[in-house]
């Protein structure tokens, strides 16, 4: 993650013009996409996810409107968090998206709100813990992995999903929001959003509360509506290209 010494809310910026642009570009994106799918622009919360970018872009896009962010390290997340904090930004939810050791729990139940790769039953009792030592409730979402054949993006296969969204709703200090998944590479996304539908619903049945759906990312945010996303993770779109496997 590079510092830098930018002003988040000087107009004349422009690195802030470039995130206003970009965020107006997006909002387009997905005001259509809501159009098309007969849904409204209120059942979709944009997550930005601004892992490799500085603080100083968390606190720019929160001034122009952004409730919610996203990020994958732990390491990173807590720093950023502080950093925001110090500079008086604290008006938003974090989101942890990446993949997640258990010994890394801790740090994501202090700087996190909600976790979006519980993929094991490890890691709930690992997170369970975490919360109650941290004093409070986090929200999570089970990574269901969609590849159909060789192992996708990480998550668990259909049939642990229900398993430990079982565990989570169990937790004495952590909520079952809903369900996560990334889109496997060289998938049509309509079709594998479609199946990540079929996952919430049947978890839904089980779990009412648990009606998060959290899909779709820069390049098939479209087809994420389309199937009924709730949560839209967008990196590049909104912040610019990262440095490779950033
Ligand atoms: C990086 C990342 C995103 C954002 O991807 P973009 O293609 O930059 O929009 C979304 N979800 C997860 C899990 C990520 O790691």
């Amino acid at each position: 993650m590079s510092r830098d010494d930018r002003d988040p809310l000087d107009v004349a910026d422009p690195r802030r013009t470039e995130l206003a642009d970009a965020l107006a570009f997006l909002e387009q994106r997905i005001a259509a996409a809501c159009l098309a799918a007969n849904r409204l622009r209120a059942e979709v919360t944009l997550i930005a996810v601004t892992k490799t970018f500085p603080a100083s872009d968390v606190a720019t896009l929160v001034s122009l409107g952004v409730t919610d962010v996203g990020e994958n390290r732990a390491g990173e997340a807590e720093d950023k968090r502080l950093e925001c904090r110090s500079a008086g930004v604290i008006d938003l939810r974090w989101h942890f998206l990446g993949q997640l050791q258990t010994n890394k729990a801790g740090v994501v139940a202090q700087c996190c709100d909600v976790v979006h790769s519980v993929d094991r039953l490890k890691l709930v009792t690992a997170l369970d813990r975490a919360a109650e030592r941290a004093g409070r409730r986090l929200g999570c979402l089970v990574q269901v992995d969609l590849g159909l054949s060789s192992a996708g993006r990480g998550g668990a296969t259909p049939t642990q999903v229900e398993v430990i969204a079982d565990a989570l709703a169990q937790a004495e200090h952590l909520d079952l929001d809903g369900v996560m998944a990334v889109a496997p590479l060289g998938d049509e996304p309509a079709e594998a959003f479609a199946r990540l539908a079929e996952v919430a619903a049947h978890i839904q049945a089980g779990h009412p509360g648990a009606t998060v759906i959290s899909a779709g990312m820069s390049g098939d945010l479209e087809h994420a509506v389309a199937c009924g996303a709730t949560h839209l993770r967008v990196g590049r779109a909104l912040l610019g290209s990262r440095p490779p496997l950033g």
